[in-house]
């Protein structure tokens, strides 16, 4: 008889699993807590020729339909909470079914805090909730390698509700408008286009302790932007993006793939969607393109009409209509004084201290008086 196929019974001290966590990593903490090793347990639950269990492991080379039952009886916890708590039995279930279940590889680790009040004394490595980005009782950053402490900008605990909200109000587009917002707030940041965010996003950057080698980068890999502290300064922006392109009212806006539309229709769309983001964001300056910049290649521009620049190429550049009084950086109290740069010399200060001293704004597209309150 197989170690898997023997009979058992409960390990002397039970816990139960956290929400999200990963099965290597419960199988660790459950054998810590009884002086065995994760291996050990493992082949007790499912066939397995390698002894060894990773702590990021999240799924049984072979699994049996006794798994799940096995797994409760020795952890001393019902079937019903493995099914709640543990995506990894959650969906074997649903493959079991017939359901087709991608894998996904959002880790993170959970507050540290939390964790304690449960009498836990380290961070648990789990599944990160669709809309969950910071801890807001504790006001600890969790998407990243790094728990920077947030609680100095509170509009980041503001956005971090909106964010929960926005995902039980939109779950059908939430992951597609999360990777288009993700997408529009980093252009933003790279092409230097929008002096009013950058100062602001450099204001919190200012808030933030410098890059540290973050603590957790051999557990968590995500890589979207260089710096982690890109995504704590510019989270509140993507939030407010994300109320409006989450929206399938607000999608159902874009011109898409072999649409036909006119030229009028074209420019009251991308008028409506900017004035709206302009007055949500308190940035009434988003159509404001700085010098060589064409506001066609703006990224809500594409977003909204990702083949607009070439339907109607002439109509954006260097048409008055579209041009307003220059206006600079400085004449809007975006460029901070020398004394006021932050002694951060990491690349993101350095970056952000260049698009704000770089970017002089020369023009800002009309916007029709009827189209201002739509
Ligand atoms: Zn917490």
């Amino acid at each position: 008889m197989e170690p898997w196929e023997e009979p058992i019974r409960a390990l002397p001290v039970s816990l139960p699993p956290v929400h999200g966590e990963v099965l290597g990593w419960y199988l660790h903490r459950l054998a810590e807590a009884n002086c065995t090793l994760p291996g050990r347990l493992a082949q007790m639950l499912a066939p397995s020729k390698n002894p060894l269990v990773g702590r990021r492991t999240d799924a049984f080379r072979c699994w049996t339909p006794h798994v799940t039952t096995r797994l409760a009886i020795i952890s001393g916890t019902p079937v019903a909470t493995l099914h709640r708590h543990l995506p990894a039995i959650k969906r074997h279930a649903a493959r079991v079914r017939g359901e087709v279940v991608p894998t996904r590889r959002d880790y993170y680790l959970t507050c540290p805090h939390c964790m304690r009040s449960q009498g836990i004394t380290e961070p648990v490595l789990a599944h990160m909730p669709r809309a969950l980005r910071l801890c807001s009782t504790h006001a600890i950053w969790l998407d990243g390698n790094t728990h920077y402490r947030v609680g100095q900008m509170p509009e980041l605990i503001t956005a971090q509700r909106e964010h929960l909200r926005l995902a039980s109000r939109f779950p059908a587009t939430l992951d597609d408008a999360t990777k288009e917002a993700d997408k529009l707030i980093h252009s933003w940041l790279m092409v230097r286009t929008q002096p009013l965010l950058i100062d602001r996003w450099r204001q919190r950057l200012d808030q933030l302790p410098k890059a540290e080698p973050p603590p957790y980068s051999t557990l968590i890999r995500r890589g979207h932007f260089s710096d982690e502290r890109e995504v704590i300064i510019t989270y509140p922006e993507f939030v407010t993006l994300l109320e409006l392109i989450a929206d399938p009212r607000w999608r159902a806006h874009r011109i898409l793939g072999g649409r036909q539309t006119t030229a009028d229709e074209h420019e009251q769309t991308i008028d409506v969607v900017f004035t709206r983001l302009e007055q949500r964001l308190a940035v009434p300056t988003l159509r404001s393109m700085p010098e060589r910049k064409l506001f066609n290649n703006d990224p809500l521009f594409r977003w909204i009409d990702p083949r607009g620049r070439i339907r109607f190429p002439s109509t954006y550049t260097g048409n008055p209509a579209h041009r307003s009084p220059k206006r600079s950086a400085q004449s809007q109290g975006t460029e901070a004084p020398a004394d006021q740069i932050h002694s951060d010399t990491s690349p993101t200060n350095a970056k952000l201290h260049r698009m704000t001293t770089s970017s002089k704004t020369t023009s800002i597209p009309t916007v029709p008086a009827e189209m201002r309150t739509a």
